[in-house]
């Protein structure tokens, strides 16, 4: 018995070798290449720190990138899990590659890559407070998570938190961006450590969705999806729709949207032409949006533009000054929306 284990051990990893040195030798293999740019960076500039995350496709530590012209800075550093396959890590980059045109104040900043040596790393701009649901959940009043008893948001600074997000998927969302992000959810918003909140993971989104697809419905993020996104179809307006739900899950300090009910039980609810009541102490009008967002007819439902338009009273001078909707890309946007 010894003897076929360890035959069949031998076997397995002649079998991964094979299948490395495959992957790696043969240009075939693999349908996409990722070739080195100016966002290359050296892998002995970067220091890599703790461990701060891990999600379902790749481990996220803390950093420091030291940059030879502009010094130290803090940054988060992904990098592929250390089973993924070479086509995935090609993946990896070519998402991170996405990133390289996009330059707003609320959306998550790609630092630079490395993709010369292994392991690959995606630099990230580092955003201090973490996810916003996280974020939401550890300032909920009573909760084990509340360590220091912050206090809870107040509507004032939900409503910024919404300006903001609504700010930074506007900008993905203008045409010549034209980005979907299909997995927009307050899990994949973050807070920096000034309690700015920038939308993250949209340069992922499509492979995080096929993986979703792969892995059977179970794992697909059903209750932030629109009844047309559930049937497979997908534009800035199923956006508009999971938007619905992040302000559902600001107002709820992040509960989980369709509390009590199974994905399958979302599933039907949502077709049904079903949505969430009003969650309680909720404003009317954060509510109204949120039901704005959800109406079945897509034409019906807001641009982000509109939200964002929508909100801009409940605007910091921090955000009159530097934000999609007051530069002057996003003034054109909205004179060409009209
Ligand atoms: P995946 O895309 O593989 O699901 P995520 O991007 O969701 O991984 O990252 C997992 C966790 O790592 C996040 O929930 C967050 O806590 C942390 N994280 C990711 N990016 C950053 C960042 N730029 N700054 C700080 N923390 C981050």
């Amino acid at each position: 018995l010894a003897f076929i284990v360890s035959y069949l051990y031998f076997r397995w990893v002649q079998e991964k070798q094979r299948k490395s040195t495959f992957a790696t030798q043969n240009p075939n293999y693999c349908p996409m290449e990722y070739i080195a740019d100016e966002w290359e960076i050296k892998r002995a500039s970067v220091i890599i720190g703790e461990k701060i995350g891990k999600g379902a496709f790749a481990v996220v530590h803390k950093g420091t990138y030291v940059n030879p012209k502009g010094g130290p800075t803090e940054v988060a550093i992904k990098m592929p899990h250390e089973d993924a396959e070479h086509l995935e890590c090609m993946q990896f980059l070519q998402e991170a590659h996405l990133m390289k045109e996009i330059k707003a104040v609320h959306v998550v900043q790609l630092v630079g890559v490395v993709s010369v040596n292994l392991p690959y790393m995606v630099l990230l701009e580092y955003m201090a407070l973490g996810d916003l649901r996280t974020y939401l959940t550890t300032h909920r009043p009573n909760s084990e998570f509340n360590l220091t008893n912050k206090p809870p948001p107040t509507f004032a600074r939900m409503y910024q938190m919404a300006l903001e997000i609504a700010d930074g998927m506007a900008y993905l969302a203008n045409q010549i961006k034209s980005v979907v992000h299909r997995d927009l959810a307050a899990r994949n918003c973050l807070v920096s450590a000034q309690g700015i909140v920038k939308i993250a993971d949209f340069g992922m989104a499509r492979q995080v969705y096929d993986n979703y697809q792969k892995h059977g419905p179970g794992k697909m993020p059903v209750r932030w999806m629109s009844p047309e996104a559930l049937r497979g179809e997908f534009s800035t307006k199923t956006d508009v729709w999971s938007y619905g739900v992040v302000l559902w899950e600001i107002v709820t300090l992040g509960d989980l949207p369709y509390p009590g009910l199974s994905h399958n039980e979302v599933m039907q609810f949502v077709d049904h032409q079903k949505v969430m009541p009003k969650p309680e102490s909720c404003p009317e009008h954060f509510y109204s949006l949120m039901r704005r967002c959800w109406h079945r007819h897509l034409w019906q439902r807001p641009t982000f533009l509109d939200i964002a338009q929508e909100l801009q009273p409940w605007a910091n001078e921090r955000f009159l000054r530097e934000s999609y909707l007051t530069s002057q890309e996003g003034k054109s946007a909205l004179k060409a929306q009209r």
